[in-house]
């Protein structure tokens, strides 16, 4: 039989499971301590956990469709999607290690890598967000233990042409990590180009209703697979069955939630990128935009992330095409199902290497509403910059 479509698959976990009469979804199961029916038996985890911390049964069917979705031999569930990122770093780097990552990397990423794991003898090297796969590979060094990928990356979308970085790391002996939380693990599969890890935050996509917190780690390699179980067990790291639950269920719909988001992104993308204020859509999945040509080639959908760069502008005219918008929130995160808006430029500062945009950068989160809503809505942010830029040319500073 070939193989099932990622949206059959994500169902027929669900049905499969089990025997006889039985719910469609598994028990929320709150449990700290677990009994056994006999002393000889309390040591064997052939029948279930032994200990809460091992993960009850809906941690479990999580587990089991996440790895069948990334094509994993494990997948691990983390308290969040940053410590997705950070747990592979523990276990795979000792002190004099290094690692290779682009200067765009994610926001907290980034400082655990300057705080964290520079404290303890683990220095970084950051390339530029735009760097050639040879100016990426020129910086591996002999002291390069992992490359940490993410591509896209994060508020000004890069895309690394990662088969060919991964076909070069492992002939030097270099591991390398995938941040995929843009491709939720449905429009990329990291693990079959050759990635060793590949990591995303659950909070985004596959949570999917901004209601919880959580990462995974996918690996297929065993003993880098003996590496990872063996840090979260021995920091104590954990997930609530609750959690489990909520991200299990947001799991089922999530190839249906992520195309239509991209649809409707796409939709306000081609309506942005030919408005006077707009200078440029950072959108790979957009033709002309960062990105659009690797994205072709590498991925088969995306986050509905737009950066948006403004002609000019500042703070204050970023402010109020914020204010003026009645359906996008102001807030961090993405992959609900909600519209999210937030003024990136600031963001910028802590780059070695700082882009060159012509004005204000915006970050949109296309949600799930109407997008010929959603689009009404942003002409009346444009209208509030234009008041704003016209005022300005009136009564100069
Ligand atoms: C949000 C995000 C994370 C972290 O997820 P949290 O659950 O919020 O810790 C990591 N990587 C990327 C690319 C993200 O967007």
């Amino acid at each position: 039989m070939p193989r099932l479509s990622d949206r059959t698959r994500l169902i027929a976990s669900a049905t499969r499971r089990g025997e006889g009469r039985r719910p469609v979804n598994p028990p929320i199961e709150r449990a700290s301590t677990m009994l056994s029916d006999d002393p000889a038996s309390m040591q064997d985890a052939t029948p279930g956990p032994i200990y809460g911390l091992d993960g009850t049964s809906a941690a479990r069917e999580l587990r089991t469709a996440l790895a069948d979705l990334e094509g994993a031999s494990e997948a691990f569930l983390v308290p969040s999607g940053l410590a997705a990122v950070t747990v592979p770093l523990l276990a795979l780097l000792r002190p004099g290690d290094e690692v290779v990552t682009s200067d765009a990397i994610y926001g907290p990423t980034r400082r655990f890598l300057t705080r964290h794991l520079a404290a303890r003898g683990i220095a970084t090297r950051f390339h530029p967000a735009d760097s050639s796969t040879a100016d990426i590979l020129a910086l591996c060094a002999e002291r390069t233990r992992v490359l940490l990928i993410e591509s896209p990356s994060s508020l000004t979308f890069e895309i690394v042409d990662m088969p060919a970085l991964t076909a070069a790391c492992r002939t030097r002996g270099v591991l390398t990590v995938m941040d995929n939380t843009w491709a939720a693990g449905l429009a990329l599969r990291p693990l079959e180009h050759g990635v060793d890890v590949s990591v995303q935050a659950i909070t985004k996509y596959v949570a999917g209703h901004s209601d919880l917190l959580m990462g995974a780690v996918a690996v297929q390699d065993c003993e880098v697979a003996r590496a990872i179980l063996h840090t979260i067990e021995d920091m104590g790291w954990h997930v609530s069955p609750d959690d489990a639950w909520l991200a299990l269920r947001g799991l089922r719909t999530l190839p249906l939630r992520y195309n239509e988001a991209l649809k409707s992104a796409l939709l306000v993308a081609e309506w942005l990128q030919i408005q006077p204020e707009v200078e440029r859509v950072l959108f790979p999945p957009l033709p002309g935009s960062v990105g659009h040509d690797l994205w072709r080639r590498d991925y088969s959908g995306g986050a509905a992330l737009l950066g948006v760069v403004m002609k000019g502008g500042d703070k204050a005219s970023a402010h109020a095409l914020m204010s003026a918008l009645d359906l996008f929130g102001m807030g961090y995160s993405w992959g609900g199902f909600e519209s999210l808006i937030t003024h990136e430029t600031p963001q910028l500062a802590h780059r070695l290497y700082k882009p060159d945009l012509p004005g204000q950068l915006l970050r949109l989160h296309i949600g799930l509403e109407d997008p010929a809503d959603l689009i009404a809505d942003l002409e009346n942010g444009l209208e509030a910059w234009r008041a704003l830029q016209d005022s300005n040319l009136q009564h100069p500073a």
